[in-house]
């Protein structure tokens, strides 16, 4: 035997028996036809959803190593060192199905310190993200008023977006991973280049285990977090607890919900957003959007602009830098004045040299803290975004 980057090394091993251990198949002859699961992977497990459940038999659950179909080969569940945690999630995901309980959490103050204290506590203490790392994530829900958040830990991450957990329209995931990009690029695991341990501008591409944050708005990825790898894997010192700590202090400056958003563009007052949030309060499932639209407060098209330029702008997405970045047009766009309107306000434009927002506002066509908000949460954004793709190219 010879082995690969020990400058030629060869050994002679001897055995007297091999033992050749092929895999198994999943046995279903207990079931019956009428209640047979449907295999996969070549027969070697039920096929199941993201709550091991099987896809075709309702109400027929797998535990133990069976659940290892959802991360075969990728994660720990083959063992009972990883299917532990996914039983202990199980155990929740059946309280909440057939005991109309919700999932075990604690409440948390929305404020910097207290979020990146309780993260980076999880991160060193989690034995269940430490294990299933990515397969299963804390999570920390954000209330519609953004003053509250509940922290619910060791969620099955696929589970998370099928579940009435990811409905919820801002939230927050907590997990430790590897960076498998940069790992893969070494083939020899004893002669990885790593980033310096303090060298937190590019703590994204830590090789190693480390917590990532990741906030989703409505479903989609809005902004992401790397806390620096360390070789003991305890994230207490300053390059760990500082950029997570202002990383939360500007996400919390960002509010995220509709609610938050229209209020603060002036579209909606709070009397109304109260409300509103009373209503859905009662109707579990409804969505605030909705709410505001039936009520005839906010237009359909005023919504779908704050939620597709303002709230739901994914990271580092390039079709958020298309788009035409001036004001009279998303004015329209978003239904807020009418095309008529903005050019009568052009005309009046070259009379005064006033600016467009001020003629519009001054006319009492949409409020003036509207126009400031746009300006500044969507077409400055733009404009500079598109500058420094210039300047790049
Ligand atoms: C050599 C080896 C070393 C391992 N080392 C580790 C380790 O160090 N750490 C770790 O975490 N994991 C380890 N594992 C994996 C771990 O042992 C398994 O993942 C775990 O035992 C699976 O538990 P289970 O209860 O899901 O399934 P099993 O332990 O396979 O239990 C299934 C049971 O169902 C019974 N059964 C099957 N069909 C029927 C039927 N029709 N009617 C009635 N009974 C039936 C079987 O006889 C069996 O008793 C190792 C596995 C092996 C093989």
């Amino acid at each position: 035997m010879s082995y690969t980057h020990a400058n030629g090394e060869v050994e002679d091993l001897e055995y007297d028996r091999i033992i050749v251990c092929t895999g198994f198949r999943f046995d279903d002859s207990i079931f019956d036809d009428s209640c047979k699961p449907n295999l996969t992977i070549n027969n070697r497990f039920p096929s199941q959803t993201s709550s091991w459940e099987s896809t075709n038999i309702q109400d027929l659950f797998f535990a133990g190593i069976l659940m290892h179909m959802r991360d075969f080969k990728k994660k720990q569940s083959g063992f009972i060192h990883g299917f532990r945690y996914n039983i202990k999630a199980l155990h929740q995901i059946f309280e909440c199905r057939f005991h109309q309980k919700t999932w075990q959490h604690s409440s948390l103050v929305l404020n910097p310190e207290t979020l990146t204290d309780a993260i980076l506590s999880r991160a060193n203490q989690s034995s269940a993200l430490w294990q299933q790392t990515g397969f299963l994530s804390d999570v920390i829900i954000i209330s519609e008023q953004e003053k509250q958040g509940k922290y619910f830990e060791e969620v099955p991450t696929d589970y998370l977006l099928d579940s009435e957990l990811g409905k919820h329209s801002h939230y927050y995931t907590i997990s430790l991973e590897f960076g498998h990009k940069y790992l893969e690029a070494f083939p020899d695991p004893f002669a990885i280049e790593r980033v310096h341990k303090d060298d937190i501008e590019n703590a994204e591409q830590s090789p190693s285990l480390h917590p990532i944050i990741r906030r989703y708005c409505r479903g989609k990825l809005v902004a992401e977090h790397h806390v620096i790898e360390d070789i003991a894997s305890e994230w207490t010192e300053e390059v760990h607890v500082q950029p997570l700590l202002k990383f939360m202090t500007e996400q919390l400056a960002q509010p995220q919900s509709i609610g938050s958003r229209l209020l603060q563009a002036g579209l909606l007052t709070s009397e109304q957003l109260e409300t509103a949030l009373a209503e859905q309060e009662l109707a579990v499932s409804a969505r605030l959007e909705e709410i505001l639209k039936n009520r005839g407060w906010v237009k359909e098209r005023t919504i779908q602009f704050m939620l597709d330029k303002v709230i739901n702008k994914p990271v580092d997405d390039p079709r958020y830098l298309k788009g035409y970045s001036v004001l009279g047009a998303y004015l329209v766009d978003a239904d807020l004045v009418t095309q008529g309107q903005v050019d009568q306000a052009l005309q009046e434009q070259k009379m005064s040299g006033q600016r467009v927002g001020e003629i519009l506002a001054d006319h009492g066509w949409v409020p003036q803290e509207t126009i400031e908000y746009i300006m500044e949460y969507v077409v400055m954004p733009e404009r500079n975004s598109k500058s420094k793709v210039a300047v790049l190219n």
